[in-house]
Formats: C-alpha cells, sequence, structure tokens
C-alpha cells in the first residue's frame, strides 16, 4: 500500500456506523492526476483509497474520518452517504476521457480490499454500492465494464442468477427500486442507473421484459439479506 495523504474529510458524526462501500471511477485521464486532485484542499473531494491499473492501493483518508466522495447522494432512505460509508476510487479514464475495461490485478486488488473493509463492518451487500446507484441523476461511476459479477462471485454485493424475463405491466418498478435501495426522483434515470450495473449490455432505461425480471430477481435478493 501506498500511503498519500488527502486533506479532503471531516469527522464521521458520532450516531452513525459505517455500513456502505461505494465504488467509484476516478474519470480522470491518469492515476496520478487523480490522486493529485484528491490531495488539493482546494478540489474538496477524496476516497479512502484509491486502487491503480496495476493493483496498488494507495490510502488516502483513513477509515474513521469521512471523506468526500458521495456528494449528493440517496440510498435506503439515507442521504448522508459519506458519513457511513468507505469510499475507493478504481483508476479509469471514465465515459469522459474513455471507459475501458478494469484490469484483472486492479479487480483482485478490489476484491481483497473490500472483503477486508465489510468484514471490519459486517456490511451487507444491498449496501455495496456504485457511485452511480447512489446519485442516479448525477453520476455514471464506476460505469458499465465494471464487472459487478465478478465481485459477487467473490461474495462482494449483490448480482441476480436465473432471472425470469416478467412483463412490466406485472411489477410495480418504482416500489422495487425503492425497495431495493434507489431513489425514484426521475425514474429514467433510475432506471438507467439499475441497467449500467445490472445489464451493461443494453442501457436504455426501457423497463422491458428483461430489465422488469432483473429488478424483480434484485429485490428477492434484498429482501433474503
Ligand atoms: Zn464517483
Amino acid at each position: 500500500m501506498d500511503f498519500h495523504r488527502s486533506p479532503n474529510h471531516d469527522n464521521r458524526p458520532d450516531d452513525v456506523g459505517v455500513d456502505m462501500l461505494v465504488l467509484h471511477y476516478t474519470g480522470m485521464q491518469s492515476a496520478d492526476a487523480a490522486c493529485e486532485r484528491m490531495c488539493d484542499p482546494g478540489a474538496e473531494v477524496s476516497a479512502h483509497y484509491m486502487i491503480d491499473e496495476d493493483g496498488t492501493v494507495r490510502v488516502l483518508v483513513p477509515e474513521d474520518r469521512r471523506a468526500w466522495h458521495a456528494g449528493e447522494a440517496f440510498w435506503r432512505s439515507n442521504t448522508d452517504i459519506n458519513a457511513r460509508s468507505i469510499g475507493v476510487e478504481m483508476v479509469n479514464p471514465g465515459h469522459e476521457f474513455g471507459l475501458v475495461p478494469f484490469p484483472d490485478a486492479q479487480m483482485a486488488a478490489l476484491e481483497k480490499l473490500s472483503k477486508q473493509v465489510i468484514q471490519r463492518y459486517s456490511i451487507v451487500p444491498v449496501n455495496i454500492v456504485g457511485h452511480s446507484d447512489v446519485a442516479p441523476r448525477r453520476k455514471s461511476d464506476p460505469g458499465e465494464l465494471f464487472d459487478w459479477a465478478r465481485l459477487a462471485a467473490s461474495g462482494i454485493g449483490l448480482w441476480p442468477i436465473g432471472v425470469e424475463p416478467t412483463s412490466p405491466d406485472a411489477i410495480d418498478a418504482n416500489a422495487l427500486l425503492d425497495g431495493i435501495g434507489y431513489e425514484t426522483l426521475d425514474m429514467e434515470q433510475t432506471v438507467t442507473a439499475f441497467q449500467r450495473r445490472y445489464r451493461p449490455a443494453q442501457i436504455d432505461a426501457i423497463i422491458d421484459d428483461e430489465t422488469a425480471g432483473l429488478i424483480q430477481s434484485v429485490h428477492s435478493l434484498v429482501d433474503a439479506c
């Protein structure tokens, strides 16, 4: 691990424990540029960790401090997501500079780090989220090339398997997405965020049979947690 010091953090509130893990991409041209930005007091952004493409983990903010990564966000009725989460930035140019697949070494390092964090705070699978899950109207990271299925296969986060297509008329998509944890102020954006995570091959904001089946399936996983 490499240690850097970001000044961009403050106290966690006393009455809130860590119960979420939020994953991001840096969305900048290089790892060093992203690291510099998160260590710039003027930028007022940070994360607890940043993982380079080669798997190097940079420690930016101690876990007991509230890092500034999620911004205006919402998950399962909570809005101060920074207060209750550990934030991890995956180095990737992102949609702006050219989204690329996340290399194996980088994903392996994330798996290792995530397992430690999840164990430390007993974080439940539904609370392992992407930035776009908690800020669907503003954010699209870590993006549709991020391999959530791989993470789930090693016990990190939710992933539905054996999904049956369902008629959209047979479900209350709004209620089910709300039940998973999403804000539903703008359903088009919420469905887009859901698809970016669970159906990356087709992100069109349309609730067709496949998306309806996925929404129902993920919701049932949450219920089972
Ligand atoms: Zn982000």
